[in-house]
């Protein structure tokens, strides 16, 4: 494969940083997560609202005092530039990554030592079940004033880590974590939606959760497509117990309906018919079915 590495394309393989490197030692840096969709007649690859992850990347480049070195835009040419490198037409992953390329022992930011990776990999379903059985994590979410947790920085996923191998250690699929505070934030790596008396319901960031592509994306698709009602308020743990739908949504997990948390189950334990209609949605939106959002796709082959 073809990697982009500091300031060019080149062979995995020589895309590579010292075992000294404070990106490995401290985690030191942020990264982003995109999705590339093959079209039905296969002719083309769809990126999913490419210059909102690298607007995002940028801010939290810039939190971390790691700047992109790149504009955005460039980054979407590189990304696009990238795929077609490596003769993408299949469903696949894009990472984007900012990382402190140092050698010296402590964990210091510095502006000079950030580095651009970019590099791709196939990717189609990211779990494969119709619903999942969550757990609420007994590992609290980081909160924004400890690593931001708003943002995608490298070292904070230790938290989503521990809470996934804590589900998976009692038999769970993936886990729910609440803020220090108790309130409900995200999964590891997905948002949270709730569908109570016909209404969805979502945490905001400020819960110390990402600033979500996805969930923005749904929540315009919800209320002026689908015609949903939409209120963003923080949720309670046993709010979730006694929810109508509850489902993850992500880059990665794209829509994922719970079928039960905490053994409680959800409704029938099946995907609900509101979950239902914004997944098939979504699947036609990403896939380009849908005129009206066209915009939010980038082209690679066209
Ligand atoms: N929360 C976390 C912690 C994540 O890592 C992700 C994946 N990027 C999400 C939520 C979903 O966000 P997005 O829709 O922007 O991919």
């Amino acid at each position: 494969m073809i990697t982009y590495f500091r300031d060019g394309f080149m062979d995995d393989k020589d895309a590579s940083v010292s075992v000294r490197s404070r990106a490995l030692n401290y985690g030191l840096g942020c990264f982003g997560g995109i999705r590339g969709y093959a079209s039905d007649d296969g002719s083309d690859l769809f990126i999913f609202r490419l210059s909102k992850h690298a607007e995002r990347l940028a801010i939290s480049a810039k939190t971390l005092c790691l700047p992109m070195r790149v504009s955005s835009a460039r980054l979407e040419d590189i990304v696009c530039e990238l795929l077609r490198k490596n003769d993408v037409h299949a469903d696949c992953y894009v990472r984007p990554m900012v990382i402190s390329d140092s050698d010296e022992l402590s964990p210091v930011l510095r502006e000079e030592d950030a580095t651009l990776v970019v590099y791709t990999l196939p990717l189609a379903r990211y779990i494969d079940k119709e619903a999942l059985d969550v757990c609420v994590s007994s590992w609290r979410r980081t909160s924004d004033n400890a690593i931001p947790s708003r943002l995608k920085p490298t070292g904070g996923y230790i938290n989503s880590a521990l809470a996934r191998r804590e589900a998976s250690d009692n038999g769970y699929d993936e886990a729910i974590l609440l803020t220090e505070r108790g309130q409900v934030s995200e999964g590891s790596a997905e948002h949270l939606f709730m569908v109570q008396g016909g209404e969805l319901f979502s945490p905001p960031s400020t819960e110390d959760n990402l600033d979500g592509i996805t969930r923005r994306s749904l929540i315009e698709l919800a209320t002026e497509d689908l015609g949903l009602k939409f209120r963003e308020r923080p949720i309670g743990r046993t709010e979730l117990y006694t929810a109508d739908e509850l489902f993850f949504c992500g880059t990665g997990a794209e829509i994922m309906p719970i079928a039960s948390v905490d053994r409680r189950t959800i409704g029938d334990g099946k995907p609900g018919p509101i979950s239902s209609q914004i997944k098939s949605h979504f699947a036609d939106v990403v896939r380009g079915r849908v005129a009206s959002r066209r915009s939010w796709l980038t082209p690679v082959w066209a």
